[in-house]
Protein backbone atom coordinates (compact mmCIF):
# COMPACT_ATOMS: atom_id res chain seq x y z
CA UNK A 1 0.00 0.00 0.00
CA UNK A 2 0.90 3.76 -0.53
CA UNK A 3 0.49 5.51 2.38
CA UNK A 4 2.23 4.59 6.27
CA UNK A 5 1.81 6.48 9.24
CA UNK A 6 4.66 9.07 8.54
CA UNK A 7 3.56 9.69 5.14
CA UNK A 8 0.25 10.68 5.94
CA UNK A 9 1.47 13.35 8.50
CA UNK A 10 4.22 13.96 6.09
CA UNK A 11 1.65 14.91 3.43
CA UNK A 12 -0.54 17.05 6.10
CA UNK A 13 1.89 19.29 6.65
CA UNK A 14 3.41 19.70 3.09
CA UNK A 15 -0.29 20.52 1.71
CA UNK A 16 -1.35 22.54 4.99
CA UNK A 17 -3.39 20.23 6.20
CA UNK A 18 -5.77 21.98 9.58
CA UNK A 19 -8.41 19.71 9.89
CA UNK A 20 -9.05 15.91 9.04
CA UNK A 21 -12.33 14.26 8.85
CA UNK A 22 -12.74 11.08 9.86
CA UNK A 23 -15.34 9.33 8.50
CA UNK A 24 -17.62 6.17 8.75
CA UNK A 25 -20.95 5.48 7.43
CA UNK A 26 -24.54 4.57 9.60
CA UNK A 27 -26.95 1.70 8.81
CA UNK A 28 -28.76 3.96 7.05
CA UNK A 29 -26.57 5.30 4.84
CA UNK A 30 -25.53 8.51 5.93
CA UNK A 31 -21.80 9.82 6.01
CA UNK A 32 -21.06 10.52 9.84
CA UNK A 33 -17.67 12.17 10.85
CA UNK A 34 -15.46 13.21 13.68
CA UNK A 35 -13.24 16.41 13.27
CA UNK A 36 -10.05 16.56 14.22
CA UNK A 37 -7.32 19.14 14.69
CA UNK A 38 -3.82 18.31 13.14
CA UNK A 39 -2.65 18.10 16.24
CA UNK A 40 -4.44 14.74 16.73
CA UNK A 41 -3.59 13.05 13.81
CA UNK A 42 -0.80 11.03 14.98
CA UNK A 43 -3.46 9.46 17.89
CA UNK A 44 -6.15 8.88 15.15
CA UNK A 45 -4.03 6.84 12.79
CA UNK A 46 -2.56 4.57 15.96
CA UNK A 47 -6.34 3.71 16.27
CA UNK A 48 -6.68 5.84 19.35
CA UNK A 49 -9.76 8.17 18.56
CA UNK A 50 -12.59 7.29 20.21
CA UNK A 51 -16.56 8.41 19.51
CA UNK A 52 -19.64 8.28 21.47
CA UNK A 53 -21.64 5.40 19.33
CA UNK A 54 -24.84 6.07 20.90
CA UNK A 55 -25.36 9.34 19.78
CA UNK A 56 -25.67 7.89 16.51
CA UNK A 57 -29.26 6.15 15.93
CA UNK A 58 -29.60 2.81 15.56
CA UNK A 59 -25.76 2.18 16.06
CA UNK A 60 -25.27 0.72 19.52
CA UNK A 61 -26.96 1.39 22.85
CA UNK A 62 -25.79 3.34 25.49
CA UNK A 63 -23.78 1.20 27.90
CA UNK A 64 -21.48 0.21 25.15
CA UNK A 65 -21.10 3.63 23.54
CA UNK A 66 -17.82 4.44 23.30
CA UNK A 67 -16.31 3.38 19.72
CA UNK A 68 -12.79 3.31 17.93
CA UNK A 69 -12.40 4.88 14.17
CA UNK A 70 -9.75 2.67 12.50
CA UNK A 71 -8.79 4.55 9.53
CA UNK A 72 -7.63 3.41 6.37
CA UNK A 73 -4.58 4.75 4.99
CA UNK A 74 -5.36 4.46 1.66
CA UNK A 75 -8.36 6.48 2.06
CA UNK A 76 -6.41 9.48 2.72
CA UNK A 77 -7.15 12.36 0.85
CA UNK A 78 -7.12 16.32 0.77
CA UNK A 79 -9.77 17.99 -0.06
CA UNK A 80 -9.92 20.90 -2.77
CA UNK A 81 -12.79 22.92 -1.18
CA UNK A 82 -13.75 24.12 2.50
CA UNK A 83 -10.75 26.51 2.90
CA UNK A 84 -11.23 27.58 6.61
CA UNK A 85 -10.95 31.12 7.27
CA UNK A 86 -6.98 30.64 8.23
CA UNK A 87 -6.33 29.07 4.83
CA UNK A 88 -5.73 25.64 6.40
CA UNK A 89 -7.48 22.77 3.75
CA UNK A 90 -9.28 19.60 5.08
CA UNK A 91 -8.76 16.22 4.64
CA UNK A 92 -10.42 12.79 5.48
CA UNK A 93 -9.73 9.86 6.02
CA UNK A 94 -12.64 6.54 6.16
CA UNK A 95 -12.98 4.35 8.83
CA UNK A 96 -13.43 0.72 10.03
CA UNK A 97 -14.88 0.96 13.53
CA UNK A 98 -14.05 -0.97 16.33
CA UNK A 99 -15.69 -1.85 19.87
CA UNK A 100 -13.85 -0.74 23.21
CA UNK A 101 -12.74 -4.58 23.28
CA UNK A 102 -10.93 -3.65 19.98
CA UNK A 103 -13.17 -6.38 18.43
CA UNK A 104 -14.55 -5.41 14.60
CA UNK A 105 -18.26 -3.31 15.42
CA UNK A 106 -21.08 -5.58 14.32
CA UNK A 107 -23.14 -2.70 13.51
CA UNK A 108 -20.21 -1.06 11.23
CA UNK A 109 -21.40 -1.67 7.85
CA UNK A 110 -17.98 -1.00 6.06
CA UNK A 111 -16.76 -3.63 8.66
CA UNK A 112 -19.33 -5.80 7.78
CA UNK A 113 -18.59 -6.32 4.04
CA UNK A 114 -15.27 -7.30 4.76
CA UNK A 115 -16.74 -10.19 5.95
CA UNK A 116 -18.69 -10.88 3.29
CA UNK A 117 -15.57 -10.54 0.90
CA UNK A 118 -13.68 -13.17 3.10
CA UNK A 119 -16.17 -15.58 2.59
CA UNK A 120 -15.35 -14.86 -1.19
CA UNK A 121 -11.93 -15.11 -1.07
CA UNK A 122 -12.24 -18.59 0.94
CA UNK A 123 -14.86 -19.66 -2.15
CA UNK A 124 -11.47 -18.72 -4.64
CA UNK A 125 -11.77 -15.26 -5.60
CA UNK A 126 -9.23 -12.19 -4.86
CA UNK A 127 -11.48 -9.46 -5.91
CA UNK A 128 -15.18 -8.13 -5.94
CA UNK A 129 -15.56 -5.12 -8.46
CA UNK A 130 -18.42 -2.46 -8.50
CA UNK A 131 -18.64 0.25 -11.15
CA UNK A 132 -22.03 2.01 -10.14
CA UNK A 133 -23.75 4.34 -12.15
CA UNK A 134 -25.69 7.28 -10.08
CA UNK A 135 -28.23 9.39 -11.25
CA UNK A 136 -29.05 12.59 -9.28
CA UNK A 137 -31.49 15.73 -10.01
CA UNK A 138 -29.86 19.74 -10.01
CA UNK A 139 -32.79 21.99 -8.28
CA UNK A 140 -33.11 25.38 -8.26
CA UNK A 141 -32.49 26.62 -4.76
CA UNK A 142 -35.04 29.60 -3.27
CA UNK A 143 -33.56 32.76 -1.24
CA UNK A 144 -33.61 31.50 1.59
CA UNK A 145 -30.89 28.41 0.50
CA UNK A 146 -33.50 25.72 0.34
CA UNK A 147 -34.50 22.95 -2.31
CA UNK A 148 -37.44 23.82 -4.69
CA UNK A 149 -38.90 21.85 -7.78
CA UNK A 150 -37.69 23.88 -9.99
CA UNK A 151 -35.50 22.26 -12.34
CA UNK A 152 -32.62 23.87 -13.65
CA UNK A 153 -33.17 23.19 -17.54
CA UNK A 154 -35.40 20.74 -19.88
CA UNK A 155 -33.38 19.05 -21.60
CA UNK A 156 -33.00 14.97 -22.34
CA UNK A 157 -31.05 12.94 -22.59
CA UNK A 158 -27.45 13.60 -24.00
CA UNK A 159 -28.90 16.91 -25.55
CA UNK A 160 -26.39 19.21 -25.98
CA UNK A 161 -27.56 22.48 -23.73
CA UNK A 162 -25.05 24.76 -24.35
CA UNK A 163 -25.57 27.73 -21.49
CA UNK A 164 -26.93 25.56 -19.03
CA UNK A 165 -26.64 25.48 -15.96
CA UNK A 166 -26.76 21.74 -14.78
CA UNK A 167 -23.51 21.22 -17.54
CA UNK A 168 -21.47 23.67 -16.05
CA UNK A 169 -22.31 22.16 -12.32
CA UNK A 170 -21.76 19.20 -13.63
CA UNK A 171 -18.58 19.88 -15.03
CA UNK A 172 -17.31 21.11 -11.58
CA UNK A 173 -18.32 18.07 -10.29
CA UNK A 174 -15.93 16.54 -12.63
CA UNK A 175 -12.93 18.57 -12.54
CA UNK A 176 -13.24 18.13 -8.26
CA UNK A 177 -13.92 14.30 -8.95
CA UNK A 178 -10.88 13.77 -10.86
CA UNK A 179 -8.58 15.60 -8.84
CA UNK A 180 -9.39 13.42 -5.72
CA UNK A 181 -8.64 10.10 -7.91
CA UNK A 182 -11.61 8.75 -9.71
CA UNK A 183 -10.94 7.94 -13.14
CA UNK A 184 -14.70 9.41 -15.01
CA UNK A 185 -15.61 7.50 -17.76
CA UNK A 186 -18.62 9.04 -18.70
CA UNK A 187 -21.03 12.09 -17.69
CA UNK A 188 -24.25 13.37 -18.94
CA UNK A 189 -28.07 14.47 -18.54
CA UNK A 190 -30.34 11.81 -18.39
CA UNK A 191 -33.69 10.84 -19.42
CA UNK A 192 -35.82 13.86 -17.13
CA UNK A 193 -35.41 17.26 -16.79
CA UNK A 194 -32.65 18.48 -14.49
CA UNK A 195 -31.31 14.72 -14.12
CA UNK A 196 -27.67 13.64 -14.55
CA UNK A 197 -25.68 11.14 -14.27
CA UNK A 198 -21.66 10.56 -13.78
CA UNK A 199 -19.78 7.14 -14.34
CA UNK A 200 -16.15 6.42 -12.92
CA UNK A 201 -14.13 3.15 -13.41
CA UNK A 202 -14.76 0.13 -11.14
CA UNK A 203 -12.37 0.08 -8.21
CA UNK A 204 -12.41 -2.99 -5.73
CA UNK A 205 -15.76 -3.70 -3.28
CA UNK A 206 -14.22 -1.53 -0.15
CA UNK A 207 -13.00 1.49 -2.01
CA UNK A 208 -15.88 1.44 -4.42
CA UNK A 209 -18.32 1.73 -1.93
CA UNK A 210 -16.16 4.69 -0.23
CA UNK A 211 -16.25 6.51 -3.10
CA UNK A 212 -19.86 6.46 -3.67
CA UNK A 213 -19.74 7.82 -0.29
CA UNK A 214 -17.64 10.70 -1.31
CA UNK A 215 -18.86 11.27 -4.90
CA UNK A 216 -22.26 12.33 -2.89
CA UNK A 217 -20.55 14.59 -0.55
CA UNK A 218 -18.97 15.91 -3.46
CA UNK A 219 -22.02 16.41 -5.81
CA UNK A 220 -24.03 18.06 -3.27
CA UNK A 221 -20.71 20.46 -1.62
CA UNK A 222 -20.18 21.12 -5.83
CA UNK A 223 -23.76 22.08 -6.50
CA UNK A 224 -24.22 24.41 -3.84
CA UNK A 225 -21.21 26.72 -5.28
CA UNK A 226 -23.68 26.96 -8.06
CA UNK A 227 -26.67 27.80 -6.15
CA UNK A 228 -28.33 24.33 -6.75
CA UNK A 229 -29.25 21.32 -4.91
CA UNK A 230 -28.84 17.71 -5.43
CA UNK A 231 -30.56 15.26 -4.88
CA UNK A 232 -30.11 11.22 -4.84
CA UNK A 233 -33.87 10.94 -3.96
CA UNK A 234 -34.91 7.48 -6.15
CA UNK A 235 -38.10 9.09 -7.54
CA UNK A 236 -38.76 13.23 -6.73
CA UNK A 237 -41.11 13.90 -9.72
CA UNK A 238 -44.20 11.89 -10.50
CA UNK A 239 -43.82 11.27 -14.47
CA UNK A 240 -40.52 11.19 -15.13
CA UNK A 241 -37.46 8.73 -14.90
CA UNK A 242 -36.41 8.49 -11.24
CA UNK A 243 -32.77 8.01 -10.54
CA UNK A 244 -31.28 4.26 -10.27
CA UNK A 245 -27.61 3.47 -9.55
CA UNK A 246 -26.71 0.87 -11.20
CA UNK A 247 -24.17 -1.98 -9.66
CA UNK A 248 -22.24 -3.38 -12.71
CA UNK A 249 -20.11 -5.82 -10.70
CA UNK A 250 -17.46 -8.75 -11.65
CA UNK A 251 -15.47 -11.05 -9.49
CA UNK A 252 -12.00 -11.82 -10.49
CA UNK A 253 -9.74 -14.64 -9.55
CA UNK A 254 -6.81 -15.37 -8.17
CA UNK A 255 -4.50 -15.23 -10.95
CA UNK A 256 -6.58 -11.46 -11.77
CA UNK A 257 -8.80 -12.24 -14.22
CA UNK A 258 -12.13 -11.85 -14.96
CA UNK A 259 -14.15 -15.17 -13.85
CA UNK A 260 -17.14 -14.36 -15.63
CA UNK A 261 -15.86 -14.22 -18.96
CA UNK A 262 -15.12 -17.96 -21.06
CA UNK A 263 -13.81 -17.56 -24.37
CA UNK A 264 -15.51 -21.30 -25.43
CA UNK A 265 -18.99 -20.65 -24.27
CA UNK A 266 -22.03 -19.31 -26.66
CA UNK A 267 -22.16 -16.48 -24.89
CA UNK A 268 -18.85 -15.86 -23.58
CA UNK A 269 -19.93 -15.93 -20.16
CA UNK A 270 -18.44 -18.59 -17.58
CA UNK A 271 -20.17 -21.29 -15.76
CA UNK A 272 -20.02 -18.86 -12.50
CA UNK A 273 -21.10 -15.90 -14.27
CA UNK A 274 -24.37 -18.17 -14.96
CA UNK A 275 -24.54 -19.20 -11.35
CA UNK A 276 -23.94 -15.61 -9.77
CA UNK A 277 -26.97 -14.63 -11.81
CA UNK A 278 -29.07 -17.51 -10.79
CA UNK A 279 -28.29 -16.48 -6.86
CA UNK A 280 -28.69 -13.10 -7.90
CA UNK A 281 -32.35 -14.12 -9.21
CA UNK A 282 -33.05 -16.31 -6.77
CA UNK A 283 -32.13 -14.01 -3.50
CA UNK A 284 -33.89 -11.04 -5.68
CA UNK A 285 -36.76 -10.55 -3.56
CA UNK A 286 -35.15 -11.14 -0.07
CA UNK A 287 -32.34 -8.28 -1.32
CA UNK A 288 -34.61 -5.28 -2.37
CA UNK A 289 -35.35 -3.65 1.03
CA UNK A 290 -31.65 -3.66 1.26
CA UNK A 291 -31.02 -1.85 -2.50
CA UNK A 292 -33.93 -0.04 -2.24
CA UNK A 293 -34.44 0.95 1.13
CA UNK A 294 -37.31 3.81 1.30
CA UNK A 295 -40.88 4.28 0.77
CA UNK A 296 -40.18 6.20 -2.64
CA UNK A 297 -37.62 4.20 -3.83
CA UNK A 298 -40.94 1.91 -4.81
CA UNK A 299 -42.70 4.74 -6.89
CA UNK A 300 -39.39 3.81 -9.01
CA UNK A 301 -39.82 0.67 -9.47
CA UNK A 302 -43.10 0.65 -11.88
CA UNK A 303 -43.34 0.31 -15.73
CA UNK A 304 -42.01 2.38 -18.38
CA UNK A 305 -39.09 4.52 -17.12
CA UNK A 306 -35.91 1.78 -17.57
CA UNK A 307 -36.26 1.04 -14.12
CA UNK A 308 -36.78 -2.49 -13.11
CA UNK A 309 -40.14 -4.15 -12.34
CA UNK A 310 -39.85 -7.75 -13.00
CA UNK A 311 -37.30 -10.75 -11.97
CA UNK A 312 -35.56 -11.76 -15.15
CA UNK A 313 -32.38 -11.25 -17.28
CA UNK A 314 -31.19 -10.33 -20.44
CA UNK A 315 -28.21 -9.84 -23.04
CA UNK A 316 -29.94 -6.66 -24.49
CA UNK A 317 -32.90 -5.37 -22.62
CA UNK A 318 -33.03 -2.59 -20.54
CA UNK A 319 -36.41 -3.42 -18.77
CA UNK A 320 -35.13 -6.34 -16.31
CA UNK A 321 -33.36 -6.56 -13.07
CA UNK A 322 -29.96 -7.88 -14.86
CA UNK A 323 -28.55 -6.77 -17.87
CA UNK A 324 -25.53 -8.57 -19.18
CA UNK A 325 -23.53 -5.32 -21.10
CA UNK A 326 -22.37 -6.77 -24.28
CA UNK A 327 -18.72 -6.13 -23.81
CA UNK A 328 -15.99 -9.29 -22.63
CA UNK A 329 -12.82 -10.17 -21.83
CA UNK A 330 -11.64 -7.99 -18.26
CA UNK A 331 -15.21 -6.04 -19.11
CA UNK A 332 -17.42 -9.12 -18.42
CA UNK A 333 -20.08 -7.82 -15.72
CA UNK A 334 -23.10 -7.99 -14.71
CA UNK A 335 -25.52 -4.87 -14.10
CA UNK A 336 -27.82 -5.23 -11.65
CA UNK A 337 -30.33 -2.51 -12.69
CA UNK A 338 -32.62 -2.25 -8.93
CA UNK A 339 -30.50 -1.07 -6.64
CA UNK A 340 -30.91 3.37 -6.45
CA UNK A 341 -28.83 5.78 -5.13
CA UNK A 342 -30.48 5.19 -1.20
CA UNK A 343 -29.23 2.30 -0.98
CA UNK A 344 -26.15 2.17 1.78
CA UNK A 345 -23.42 1.07 -0.74
CA UNK A 346 -21.49 -1.39 1.94
CA UNK A 347 -25.05 -3.17 2.70
CA UNK A 348 -26.12 -3.48 -0.73
CA UNK A 349 -22.74 -5.17 -2.06
CA UNK A 350 -22.61 -7.00 0.99
CA UNK A 351 -26.26 -8.78 0.03
CA UNK A 352 -25.90 -8.61 -3.97
CA UNK A 353 -22.15 -10.48 -3.14
CA UNK A 354 -23.82 -13.27 -1.01
CA UNK A 355 -26.74 -13.90 -2.99
CA UNK A 356 -24.08 -14.09 -6.22
CA UNK A 357 -21.76 -16.45 -3.87
CA UNK A 358 -24.94 -18.66 -2.86
CA UNK A 359 -25.85 -19.47 -6.42
CA UNK A 360 -21.84 -20.42 -7.27
CA UNK A 361 -21.66 -22.54 -4.38
CA UNK A 362 -24.73 -24.02 -4.83
CA UNK A 363 -24.44 -24.04 -8.62
CA UNK A 364 -27.88 -22.59 -8.65
CA UNK A 365 -28.93 -22.06 -12.56
CA UNK A 366 -30.52 -19.05 -13.80
CA UNK A 367 -33.89 -19.22 -16.17
CA UNK A 368 -33.22 -18.34 -19.59
CA UNK A 369 -32.84 -15.11 -20.45
CA UNK A 370 -35.60 -12.85 -21.73
CA UNK A 371 -34.29 -10.85 -24.92
CA UNK A 372 -37.88 -8.57 -24.98
CA UNK A 373 -39.41 -6.12 -23.55
CA UNK A 374 -40.66 -7.53 -20.80
CA UNK A 375 -42.91 -4.26 -19.84
CA UNK A 376 -45.32 -5.24 -22.98
CA UNK A 377 -45.54 -9.15 -22.00
CA UNK A 378 -49.13 -9.90 -21.10
CA UNK A 379 -49.13 -11.50 -17.57
CA UNK A 380 -49.72 -14.54 -18.27
CA UNK A 381 -46.33 -14.53 -21.13
CA UNK A 382 -44.77 -13.52 -18.05
CA UNK A 383 -46.19 -16.52 -15.81
CA UNK A 384 -45.11 -18.84 -19.00
CA UNK A 385 -41.41 -17.59 -18.72
CA UNK A 386 -41.22 -17.72 -15.00
CA UNK A 387 -41.07 -13.77 -14.81
CA UNK A 388 -42.02 -12.81 -11.25
CA UNK A 389 -42.16 -9.54 -9.73
CA UNK A 390 -39.95 -7.15 -7.42
CA UNK A 391 -41.29 -6.73 -4.49
CA UNK A 392 -43.88 -3.78 -5.29
CA UNK A 393 -43.40 -1.74 -1.76
CA UNK A 394 -41.15 -1.55 1.29
CA UNK A 395 -43.14 -3.52 3.67
CA UNK A 396 -43.50 -6.09 0.95
CA UNK A 397 -39.43 -5.92 0.20
CA UNK A 398 -39.33 -5.80 4.32
CA UNK A 399 -40.92 -9.40 4.81
CA UNK A 400 -39.22 -10.48 1.97
CA UNK A 401 -35.51 -9.63 3.71
CA UNK A 402 -36.67 -11.27 7.36
CA UNK A 403 -37.92 -13.86 5.56
CA UNK A 404 -34.91 -15.17 4.14
CA UNK A 405 -31.91 -16.11 6.69
CA UNK A 406 -29.21 -16.34 3.90
CA UNK A 407 -29.44 -12.29 3.19
CA UNK A 408 -30.08 -11.88 6.82
CA UNK A 409 -26.63 -13.32 7.22
CA UNK A 410 -25.11 -11.17 5.06
CA UNK A 411 -25.54 -8.34 7.00
CA UNK A 412 -25.43 -10.07 10.33
CA UNK A 413 -28.17 -10.04 13.23
CA UNK A 414 -27.23 -6.64 14.99
CA UNK A 415 -27.05 -4.63 11.28
CA UNK A 416 -30.38 -6.95 10.13
CA UNK A 417 -32.10 -6.15 13.48
CA UNK A 418 -31.72 -2.44 13.76
CA UNK A 419 -32.77 -2.05 9.72
CA UNK A 420 -35.93 -4.30 9.66
CA UNK A 421 -36.71 -2.58 13.15
CA UNK A 422 -36.07 1.13 11.41
CA UNK A 423 -37.74 0.54 8.28
CA UNK A 424 -40.60 -1.10 9.64
CA UNK A 425 -41.25 2.08 11.56
CA UNK A 426 -40.58 4.04 8.53
CA UNK A 427 -43.64 2.17 6.52
CA UNK A 428 -46.04 2.38 9.87
CA UNK A 429 -45.59 6.15 9.97
CA UNK A 430 -46.20 6.71 6.22
CA UNK A 431 -49.01 4.23 5.60
CA UNK A 432 -51.34 6.37 8.23
CA UNK A 433 -50.36 9.45 6.00
CA UNK A 434 -52.86 11.51 3.68
CA UNK A 435 -51.82 12.23 0.93
CA UNK A 436 -52.25 15.14 -1.81
CA UNK A 437 -53.39 12.35 -4.61
CA UNK A 438 -56.32 10.56 -2.17
CA UNK A 439 -57.22 14.76 -1.85
CA UNK A 440 -57.43 15.24 -5.21
CA UNK A 441 -59.15 12.13 -6.12
CA UNK A 442 -61.45 11.87 -3.43
CA UNK A 443 -62.42 14.60 -1.15
CA UNK A 444 -64.62 16.28 -3.63
CA UNK A 445 -66.17 12.57 -5.18
CA UNK A 446 -67.35 11.69 -2.02
P1 LIG B 1 -24.10 1.15 -19.45
O1 LIG B 1 -23.82 0.02 -20.38
O2 LIG B 1 -25.22 0.87 -18.51
O3 LIG B 1 -24.24 2.49 -20.12
P2 LIG B 1 -21.66 2.29 -18.53
O4 LIG B 1 -20.73 2.03 -19.66
O5 LIG B 1 -22.24 3.64 -18.35
O6 LIG B 1 -22.80 1.20 -18.56
O7 LIG B 1 -20.98 1.95 -17.15
C1 LIG B 1 -20.16 0.90 -17.06
C2 LIG B 1 -19.60 0.78 -15.65
O8 LIG B 1 -19.14 -0.57 -15.53
C3 LIG B 1 -18.40 1.68 -15.39
O9 LIG B 1 -18.40 2.14 -14.07
C4 LIG B 1 -17.25 0.71 -15.64
O10 LIG B 1 -16.03 1.07 -14.99
C5 LIG B 1 -17.82 -0.54 -15.05
N1 LIG B 1 -17.09 -1.77 -15.42
C6 LIG B 1 -16.37 -2.05 -16.52
N2 LIG B 1 -15.80 -3.26 -16.43
C7 LIG B 1 -16.17 -3.78 -15.22
C8 LIG B 1 -15.90 -4.97 -14.52
N3 LIG B 1 -15.14 -5.95 -15.02
N4 LIG B 1 -16.46 -5.12 -13.30
C9 LIG B 1 -17.23 -4.17 -12.76
N5 LIG B 1 -17.52 -3.03 -13.37
C10 LIG B 1 -16.99 -2.81 -14.58
N1 LIG C 1 -33.16 6.24 -14.79
C1 LIG C 1 -33.31 4.81 -15.02
C2 LIG C 1 -33.54 4.10 -13.69
O1 LIG C 1 -34.32 4.54 -12.93
C3 LIG C 1 -32.12 4.21 -15.73
C4 LIG C 1 -31.76 4.81 -17.05
C5 LIG C 1 -30.54 4.15 -17.68
O2 LIG C 1 -30.65 3.05 -18.23
O3 LIG C 1 -29.45 4.72 -17.52
O4 LIG C 1 -32.96 3.08 -13.39
MG1 LIG D 1 -28.37 6.09 -16.59
MG1 LIG E 1 -26.52 1.17 -16.81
Amino acid sequence: TKWTKDRIIADAHENNVHFIRLMFTDIRGTIKNVEIPLTQLEKALENNMTFDGSSIEGFVRIEESDMYLIPDYDSWMIFNWDVPSDGGRIACLICDVDTTKREPFLGDPRGNLRRVLDKMEALGFSSFNLGPEPEFFLLKLDEDGRPTMDLNDDGGYFDFAPTDLGENCRRDIVLELERLDFEIEASHHEVAPGQHEIDWKYNDAIRACDKIQLFKLIVKTVARRHNLYATFMPKPIYGESGSGMHFNVSLFDKEGKNAFFDESTPDQLSKDAHYFIGGLIKHASAYTAICNPLVNSYKRLVEGYEAPVYIAWSERNRSPLIRIPSSRGNSTRIELRSVDPSANPYLALAVILQAGLDGIENKIEPPMPIDRNIYTMTPEERMAEGVFDLPSSLSEAIAEFEASPIMRDALGPHISGNFIAEKTMEFESYKKQVTQWELNKYLMMY
